[in-house]
């Protein structure tokens, strides 16, 4: 395995880490088999959320007795000191371990979001005083919106890492924020490497990203095979062939743009559909195979996508021209069922 600073954080990170949302849906002892082999493979950049039901406590059930080979990352959307501080304790808790490595403000994607958790009772706050008293060691930021993350990072010098989807598919769109973080060294961890399962072929899906001097991958895996074949990359990270390239362009080309980026230009909907969050859980159905965990996730959205009526104005404003509508009823079609 191949390993990378991760930026200021000084941390040597392997290039190939794991993503843990799919590992909610394999059974504790499938899970402690995936996590012991990465392990045994090099893998040793390992990130969850207090927000993935079990993973936590998955990930931490083998971690916590291997925890010097392991670099453990989490995060919560808490955005006020007092439920930042919660969460960090929870989170200590579901990992069974005394410090957590990385921290991060979880999917921060308005001005509204930015503002509370850096404000002086804000989430931030919280994370500055675990770092102190040394229950994590770092922090981050992740999030869907790039031109929101490159403000986040210039707003902020505390933040340490950036966490944001990078593949093959949304490459043109990563650049500003790649040299942003570039500028602060800021780690970058590249969420959905296979964009959200659309890329079929791991190997230079994985590749382009790690072309990328800065970036580590983070895929998601729930699977012994997966761990093998993703480590298998990262022993070896060459970069593409000009044959490869040219094959992953056709790919990415071939996905069309019926492809939601979570750009988020459609918001708001005037009737409050989330329509990104939608078509967000709508991957992890369809793309995933998380059928129960993204329904649940989707009933507990205040505002359903059949409350569209559809008044087309989402439409209007969507880059990639994708018709939202039929998504939505496609989705909702998808995500209603019980
Ligand atoms: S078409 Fe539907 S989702 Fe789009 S803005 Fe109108 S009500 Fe909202
Ligand atoms: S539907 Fe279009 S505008 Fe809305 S988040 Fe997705 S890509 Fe962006």
């Amino acid at each position: 395995m191949k390993y990378r600073i991760l930026g200021k954080t000084g941390l040597k990170v392997s290039v190939i880490g794991f993503g843990g949302i799919p590992i909610q849906r394999v059974s504790e002892q499938a899970a402690v088999q995936i996590v012991e082999r990465a392990l045994d493979l090099g893998i040793n950049f390992f990130d969850t959320a207090r927000g993935y039901t079990d993973s936590e406590a998955k990930l931490g059930s083998v971690l916590k007795g291997r925890r010097t080979e392991a670099i453990i990352a989490t995060k919560s959307m808490a955005r006020t000191k007092e439920a930042m501080a919660a969460d960090i304790k929870k989170s200590l808790a579901e990992l069974g371990v005394d410090y957590i490595d990385l921290y991060q403000l979880h999917n921060v994607k308005d001005e509204n979001a930015l503002n509370q958790a850096l404000a002086p009772d804000g989430a931030l706050a919280a994370l500055q005083e675990a770092k102190k008293e040394g229950l994590i060691r770092h922090i981050g930021i992740t999030g869907h919106i790039k031109d929101f993350l490159v403000k986040a990072l210039k707003t902020s010098d505390l933040l340490e890492t950036v966490q944001f989807p990078f593949n093959a598919v949304e490459d043109a769109e990563s650049r500003e924020l790649l040299e942003m973080a570039r500028k602060v060294n800021a780690g970058v961890i590249a969420m959905k490497p296979l964009a959200g399962g659309a890329l079929k072929n791991a190997g230079p899906a994985l590749r382009f990203i790690l072309e990328h001097p800065a970036a580590i991958a983070i895929p998601g895996m729930d699977t012994v095979e997966q761990v093998e074949s993703n480590a298998r990359i990262g022993d070896n990270p060459e970069p593409l062939t000009g044959l490869e390239r040219e094959l992953l362009n056709k790919e990415v080309v071939g996905l069309g743009t019926a492809f939601c980026r979570r750009c988020e230009y459609c918001q708001p909907c005037p009737e409050g559909v989330e329509i990104p969050m939608v078509f967000l859980l709508d991957g992890y159905f369809t793309r995933y195979n998380l059928q129960n965990w993204a329904r649940q996730r989707y009933g507990e959205l205040k505002v359903k996508a059949s409350s569209c009526v559809e008044c087309g104005q989402c439409e209007e404003k969507c880059p990639y021209e994708l018709p939202i509508r039929k998504m939505l009823a496609e989705a909702a079609a998808r995500l209603d069922k019980q």
